[in-house]
């Protein structure tokens, strides 16, 4: 496709009404696959408009819609695509992302001790001065109160078993439990939850 008409198509398809004065940072593109489902729901695969904006001058995926802000080149004008779709179908992966999130979800927002959806953090079943790992099948979602009470014990020494085993979920799996918590709770907080790159608090 002629790099004009792209252009040309991007300008056609942004959405009316939408404030112009948007900071870049705020303009990710939504990734669809070929199928024009999301590349991944969780997390939500965005790119960066940088990324978006280079796939698109590649040609290795269309513009399906476009953020009112514009972006300026020293010969034309552009629209930031909001959603792009990829021109070749990638295999969905299996699993997701071990992320805040992702956990929270797959023990839907609940307590693994109590079903508290209150103050919920996340709690190393086997301890982590006892060698405990911070992966799929060893953290849970916790209520503070909870999380307190077992201090630094095991679900046995502390008398507090789990509801459920945690196990690595697949991404089938998720997006089964997903349905039941609307996107837009993703989409708020997305920024939050992406990978587990920080120290957990508890
Ligand atoms: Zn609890």
């Amino acid at each position: 496709m002629l790099k004009a008409e792209l252009i040309d198509r991007a300008m056609a398809l942004r959405e009316p009404g939408e404030g112009a004065g948007r900071h870049l940072h705020q303009c990710p593109a939504l990734v669809l696959n070929a199928d024009y489902t999301p590349l991944s729901y969780y997390p939500l695969s965005l790119w960066p408009w940088q990324t978006a904006v280079k796939a698109v001058f590649l040609e290795r995926v269309d513009i399906v819609a476009s953020y009112d802000r514009v972006v300026h080149s020293p010969t034309a004008e552009f629209h930031l695509p909001s959603v792009i779709a990829l021109r070749q179908y990638v295999r969905p992966s299996e699993y997701p992302a071990f992320t805040r999130f992702n956990l929270f979800l797959r023990d839907r927002f609940a307590c693994q001790y109590c079903g508290s959806p209150k103050l919920l953090t996340f709690d190393h079943v086997i301890p982590r001065r006892l060698g405990g790992r911070t992966s799929w099948d060893n953290v849970v979602a916790a209520c503070s109160p909870c999380n307190l009470r077992k201090g630094g014990r095991t679900p046995r020494e502390a008398g507090m078993p789990l509801l459920a085993p945690p196990i690595r979920p697949t991404s089938w799996q998720l997006q089964e439990r997903g349905r039941a918590f609307p996107p837009n709770h993703l989409h708020e907080t997305w920024r939050d939850w992406l990978y587990w790159d920080v120290e957990l608090d508890p």
